[in-house]
């Protein structure tokens, strides 16, 4: 399965904002954009003229490097949300939203949204009781992620499993600590989406 394995820092300078990639290290005073967040390269401080397709292309790098997710996935993303019904750019956000690995980090058992791509390839949840190994499956509303029972023998698990009890979830997800799982209360509304996306640049970007 391909990904990305370069430096997760440089996409930050790239995109001149923090995406947030690396975990801990990006809030505990570590963090790279803080030190110097001019645009990687030889030129990067220079400053240059962007123009609209500039803007345009940033914009869908951002979105698609916050999610982790690689250039046809995203293009897929963006074909199905012009298919369905209601805002085209909002829509393609609530699409990234849903994907198990953004649900798991942002149900708190994840430090990045890398960490919880991995917990997922490794196979440490279930859903709707079924063993599930897809990060980029999309969850719907009345779903189940649950941490699989032989997992939370593991050390590493039961200390992840904290974050259940202490995350601030996004109102359409309802975490049962005790329980080791997380309730897809409804699918995710653009409002619910508390990074800052111009989405519509986006939308600008592939109408061409
Ligand atoms: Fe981005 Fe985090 Fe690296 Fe800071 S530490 S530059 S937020 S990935």
């Amino acid at each position: 399965m391909a990904r990305y394995t370069g430096p997760n820092c440089k996409m930050c300078r790239r995109e001149g904002c923090k995406l947030y990639l690396k975990g801990e290290r990006c809030t505990n005073g570590k963090c790279a954009f803080d030190h110097r967040s001019t645009a990687p390269g030889q030129h990067g401080a220079a400053r240059k003229k962007v123009g609209e397709y500039g803007k345009q292309l940033r914009e869908k790098q951002k979105a698609r490097r916050y999610y982790g997710v690689l250039e046809g996935q995203f293009k897929h993303y963006y074909e199905l949300a012009e298919k369905q019904e209601g805002i085209t750019g909002a829509n393609l956000l609530i699409l990234l939203e849903r994907r198990l690995d953004n649900v798991v980090y942002r149900m708190g058992m994840a430090a990045s949204r890398k960490e919880a791509r991995q917990l997922v390839l490794h196979a440490h949840f279930t859903l709707n009781g079924k063993k599930v190994t897809i990060p980029s499956l999309l969850v719907k509303a009345g779903d189940v992620i649950a941490v699989k029972e032989t997992s939370k023998e593991s050390v590493k698990i039961k200390a992840l499993c904290d974050g259940l009890a202490t995350a601030v979830t996004p109102k359409w997800l309802e975490n049962d600590a005790a329980n080791h799982l997380t309730k897809v209360v409804s699918l995710p509304a653009r409002e619910d989406i508390d990074f800052e996306f111009e989405e519509q640049l986006i939308v600008e970007l592939y109408s061409k």
